[in-house]
């Protein structure tokens, strides 16, 4: 800490710097009790097919429910969780809970969507999440075809980190593995090799640019030739227009997710799915 401004100045940052860090450490105390509370519950925002409308799947988004200050989203305490470790217990609670979600679910004469669950890099050096995973499905009695794993690239490139092993014990046994916001961070084309991926979410950032620039389009398009030479589907997060759909669907993009679509729902809207008008009518 620089004294600039005299005394007054270096007591003002000192002020700030402790309230901020008491403010953090409060929270930390906080999503502590969270845990052992289970103070979680979870939304389900659709993903759909393209040209048939058809609900796919189904990611499940974890919300805090906050004893004083109500429902807080992942931005407020994830990054948290993260730094301090609590995201392995928050990680064990989301993946019992949208296992005994599953379980709860009933569709009348037909079939249950499965459901995607975002799994940190730090759950996989802490927990054996295919363990974890495998268990909840027995323990509520879900096939595990109705399980499905989002991971961002930065899970697979730290060196030693056990979740290509633990994900490819998953994939195994018929868990769908999807990478998550694709084209952010450090994305190396050459990850995509490595694990046999089923599904590619391009990040909502190239989704926000398709309609505004041609180069974006040239780089979802490239992206698309990839990943189907690969063998994955891709899907366009954060859609937002009817603009934005016309031009996926001319890219080949296979499936959409954003708040045009359907914002996240709680368990009760979300299964058994709505049928949806098929989006072929919208072009
Ligand atoms: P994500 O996995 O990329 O999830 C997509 C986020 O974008 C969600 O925010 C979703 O509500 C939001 N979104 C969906 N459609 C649109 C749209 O059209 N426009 C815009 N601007 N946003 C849209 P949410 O629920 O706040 O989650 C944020 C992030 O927190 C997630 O990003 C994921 O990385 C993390 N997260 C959420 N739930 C969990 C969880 O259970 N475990 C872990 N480890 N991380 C989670
Ligand atoms: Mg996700
Ligand atoms: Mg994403
Ligand atoms: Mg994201």
């Amino acid at each position: 800490s620089v004294k600039t401004n005299g005394k007054g100045g270096y007591q003002f940052f000192e002020a700030g710097f402790h309230a901020t860090l008491r403010a953090r450490l409060e929270l930390e105390a906080e999503l502590r009790a969270a845990v052992a509370h289970d103070e979680f519950t979870m939304v389900y925002q659709p993903r759909i097919d393209v040209i048939t409308g058809a609900t796919l799947s189904l990611e499940a988004l974890v919300r805090w429910q906050h004893p004083s200050r109500g429902l807080l989203e992942p931005r407020e305490f994830i990054a948290l969780a993260e730094e301090t470790g609590l995201i392995v217990g928050i990680g064990e609670l989301v993946i019992d809970k949208v296992c005994a979600q599953l379980a709860a679910w009933t569709s009348p004469g037909g079939e249950l969507v499965p459901v995607s669950v975002n799994v940190s890099p730090r759950q996989f050096s802490h927990a054996n999440v295919a363990d974890l995973v495998t268990a909840a499905l027995d323990r509520h009695g879900v096939p595990a075809r109705l399980f499905e794993v989002e991971i961002t690239e930065s899970s697979m490139m730290e060196s030693g980190s056990q979740a290509p092993r633990m994900l490819e014990a998953l994939h195994a046994q018929g868990v769908k593995i999807l990478v998550d916001d694709f084209g952010t961070g450090y994305s190396s084309l050459s990850q995509l090799q490595k694990l046999d991926f089923d599904v590619l979410k391009v990040d909502q950032a190239f989704t926000a640019e398709i309609a505004h620039t041609n180069e974006s389009r040239v780089f979802f398009t490239a992206i698309v030739t990839m990943a189907h030479a690969l063998g994955m589907r891709v899907v366009a997060e954060g859609v937002e227009s009817l603009e934005q759909v016309r031009i996926l669907k001319s890219l080949d993009c296979d499936e959409i997710q954003g708040y045009y679509i359907s914002p996240p729902l709680p368990p009760g809207d979300a299964q058994p799915v709505a049928p949806r008008a098929a989006l072929a009518a919208m072009s």
